[in-house]
């Protein structure tokens, strides 16, 4: 990806842990890297085709200015995310903010934080076989929808398919969500999670009956082993119910792990079910 930088951004605030520099102010120095494709605007010489570096430092001082915090931490998560709204060509932003006049009785060039941050592209299994099941799918889509570091979400079509596991239960409606989000891996999970329980999702058999299934599929390329979240999603590329509507948002996508397209998965999977 290209990169538009700005190195320096000189902004007079009052952010700090001490009470002294909340009322008297100081210094503070920004540098931010936007990563987006200057392509177009490269071919076009027209501004509307990129990103302006001169709202960009004016956005930066406003929201520099617009409330005084601790630490500096927070102040470069409320630019990044700020930025990332903003400015919808921008994929990831990466800020530093310094602080050359911090109040620790030595001599230093400056303290800083700096962060990367962006916007991911999640796949997220749906399924329900419990109640008003349509509903449920509904509201999860309109739910994630709703939600301000979410965007872009498009559903698969859904389908009705045999339960997998434990077969002494109803049948299910499945589809997949794509969309964009701001959120970790885990904060993610944890919403999907609030979202089950909105959905009165209780845990009582293993593979049992639920009013609502939300499960992260993919997250980027991402590849994790930690128990809590396990990513790609383990069981992905044996599940026709899950593959089936993946491949109709993302057919040419590659499996992180197996390094194969989604489309082949699913036709390698339809012929070893015909072979049992
Ligand atoms: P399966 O994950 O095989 O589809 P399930 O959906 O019935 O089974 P749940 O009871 O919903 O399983 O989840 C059990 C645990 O799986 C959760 O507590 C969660 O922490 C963990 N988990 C691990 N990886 C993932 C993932 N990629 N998406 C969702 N949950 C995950
Ligand atoms: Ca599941
Ligand atoms: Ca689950």
């Amino acid at each position: 990806m290209d990169e538009i930088t700005i190195k320096n951004l000189e902004v007079f605030c009052n952010h700090g842990v001490y009470k002294e520099e909340n009322v008297l102010g100081q210094k503070f120095l920004v540098d931010a890297v936007l990563f987006l494709s200057t392509r177009k605007a490269g071919r076009s010489d027209a501004l509307g085709d990129s990103v302006s570096y001169g709202d960009v430092c004016r956005l930066i001082t406003a929201e520099m200015k617009k409330q005084n915090d601790q630490l500096l931490e927070r102040v470069a998560e409320r630019l990044a995310a700020k930025i990332l709204h903003t400015f919808s060509m921008v994929k990831r932003v990466k800020i530093t903010v310094k602080k050359p006049w911090a109040p620790v009785m030595m001599h230093l060039d400056h303290a800083s934080v700096t962060i990367e941050r962006g916007w991911h592209q999640v796949f997220v299994g749906v399924g329900s076989n419990m109640g008003d099941r349509q509903a449920y799918l509904a509201m999860a889509e309109k739910r994630l929808a709703q939600e301000p570091d979410v965007r872009d979400l498009r559903a698969a079509s859904v389908i009705e398919t045999e339960p997998y596991g434990y077969l002494d239960q109803d049948k299910f409606l499945n589809t997949v969500f794509a969309f964009e989000t701001l959120y970790e891996p885990e904060e993610l999970l944890h919403l999907l999670q609030e979202i089950e329980k909105e959905a009165h999702r209780e845990r009582k058999i293993h593979w049992g009956p639920r009013t609502l299934d939300l499960d992260l599929l993919l997250f980027d390329d991402l590849v994790t082993d930690d128990p809590r979240l396990v990513l790609p999603h383990p069981e992905l590329h044996k599940r026709l119910f899950v593959l089936e509507p993946l491949c109709e948002l993302n057919p040419y996508g590659v499996h992180p792990l197996y390094r194969k397209r989604f489309l082949e998965l699913k036709e390698a999977l339809i012929q070893i079910s015909q072979i049992i």
